[in-house]
């Protein structure tokens, strides 16, 4: 008999933040619904030979919305995989898109393994195997669908997927873009694997900026000196805090991986976390001058300004919600605060940047590289030298014309061209910053909404909404 479930499912919740935004719009059911509809789920079993036995593997790819193609999202290698998860995670992927401006329908994969448990032959096998599947029924492409890492998988993952790809349709022309997150070296792009940290940051830079936001909190303006608990150190959550840490001088005071949590008052030096981590068989237990922490979970109950989960979904839920002592939650992983969670939360004035904006930086940076893989050129490559001969003969002009000399330090950063790794951090955080003052926006103009997340999916619905109306499919 099914386990009678305790908390509301993933999809559920997703959906029913969709339903709270709905009457915001003013757009017609029918057309609403269309938005909502999980558009095509492909369930496969497939069997691998694991040792001496064959396993059969249950995995997923979800497409939810065509609106735009190729549609978009990553793939997730976790025990807990199951139908409604990746329903839930290719739903938010269309949002996400939108948001950010990237012109994709939202997909998302999911098998359901426990990666720890296989040897990276094993994995790798899996991986082929999966991706073929996709393969035969046309469900990854360019022009398609095109995956990318999440939880349980990188850039190695997605280089078994282009090569697999690339066996069976190697006469494409385009057939690197098939895949993205894939290694700088094999038609990957700068900067795609921070890419979503990265991202956390510039939002939550963004968000600091503003006074008026902040002083509604009892803080100041602006990152430095506020403290930080993060839950989960992988992709996501390891560059959000190390970039958090080096580049806006956020203290992180606590942290919380799989083995349990640790708390350090005068601040965790996430690097040097990371070395003893390896060094002490992979457990951040112990991390001289911390406190070891009753239970992982108690990372979310920390006194703090930021909390960034950084983990899984539905971590904060109405069983513990009341207990959350942050200001500003961080939602750096999809669904970490069920809907229920959310209404106690807003209740005690805490402000949600929401997972369909803030971690949309990974979405953003594969859109660079499909980009970069159709244009099979990389970023910078025509202009570099041309614009630092441009800047080089204005300096000359300045120079002539006032008789003084620019000193060769300055001149070192004056004439220096983008390369593409500047390139990439400038458009996501031009798209970071975008974004969230679209959402802003909404949410200062309409009275009646009174979270950001209820904004942001106003963002999204009419910029989906327009692409149904101008196809003529909704007079
Ligand atoms: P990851 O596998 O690299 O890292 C997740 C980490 O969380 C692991 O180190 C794991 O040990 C840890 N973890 C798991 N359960 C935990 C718990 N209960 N307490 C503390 N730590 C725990 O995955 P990721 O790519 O960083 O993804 C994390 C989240 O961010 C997911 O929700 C994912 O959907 C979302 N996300 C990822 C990307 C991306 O580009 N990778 C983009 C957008 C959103």
């Amino acid at each position: 008999m099914k386990k009678a479930q305790a908390h509301t499912s993933f999809l559920d919740s997703v959906n029913s933040n969709f339903e709270k935004a709905a009457p915001h719009t003013g757009l017609p059911a029918g057309l609403l619904a269309q938005i909502k509809a999980c558009n095509s789920v492909y369930q496969m079993r497939f069997p691998v030979k694991i040792g001496k036995d064959y396993q059969v593997i249950e995995a997923y790819r979800v497409q939810h919305s065509h609106h735009r193609l190729p549609t978009k999202g990553g793939i997730r290698y976790s025990q807990k995989v199951n139908q409604d998860e990746v329903m839930a995670l290719a739903t938010l992927m269309t949002y996400k898109c939108a948001i950010v401006d990237v012109p994709f329908g939202g997909a998302k994969g999911g098998v359901k393994i426990s990666p720890r448990e296989y040897t990276p032959a094993q994995l790798q096998k899996i991986t082929r195997r999966y991706t073929a599947e996709l393969i035969r029924k046309n469900f990854i492409g360019p022009g398609i669908d095109v995956p990318a890492p999440d939880y349980g998988t990188g850039s190695r993952e997605m280089a078994w997927i282009l090569d697999t790809y690339m066996s069976f349709k190697g006469g494409e022309i385009d057939a690197a873009g098939c895949v993205t997150g894939k290694p700088v070296n094999q038609h990957g792009i700068q900067g795609r694997t921070e890419a979503t940290g990265r991202g956390v940051f510039y939002a939550l830079k963004e968000f600091a900026s503003n006074k008026d936001d902040m002083a509604k909190l009892g803080l100041t303006p602006g990152l430095a000196g506020k403290t930080m608990a993060v839950q989960g150190l992988g992709n996501v959550g390891y560059y959000a805090s190390k970039i958090s840490q080096d580049e806006g001088d956020v203290k992180i005071i606590c942290v919380a991986e799989y083995e349990g949590a640790i708390y350090k008052e005068d601040g965790i030096d996430i690097d040097k976390l990371m070395k003893y981590r390896k060094k002490n068989k992979g457990s951040i237990l112990g991390f001289p001058g911390s406190k070891t922490m009753k239970s992982r979970k108690d990372v979310l109950e920390v006194k703090c300004d930021i909390l960034v989960p950084a983990a899984l979904e539905n971590q904060i839920r109405k069983d513990n919600a009341s207990k959350v002592k942050a200001k500003i939650i961080a939602e750096a992983a999809n669904g970490p605060v069920t809907a229920e969670a959310e209404t106690i939360l807003l209740k005690k004035g805490i402000v949600i940047i929401p997972d369909m904006y803030i971690n949309a930086g990974g979405v953003t940076v594969s859109y660079f590289e499909w980009l970069k893989n159709l244009s099979h050129m990389r970023f910078g490559r025509m202009e570099k030298r041309f614009n630092q001969r441009t800047y080089h003969n204005i300096a000359e002009t300045v120079e002539r014309l006032t008789g003084k000399s620019i000193g060769e330090k300055e001149k070192s950063v004056l004439l220096r061209g983008a390369d593409e790794i500047d390139l990439v951090r400038s458009g996501l955080e031009e798209t970071m910053i975008n974004s969230y003052n679209q959402i802003r926006d909404v949410y200062n103009k309409k009275k009646n909404i009174k979270d950001l997340r209820t904004a942001a999916f106003v963002c999204a619905l009419n910029k989906i909404s327009s692409d149904y109306l101008s196809l003529g499919i909704f007079p």
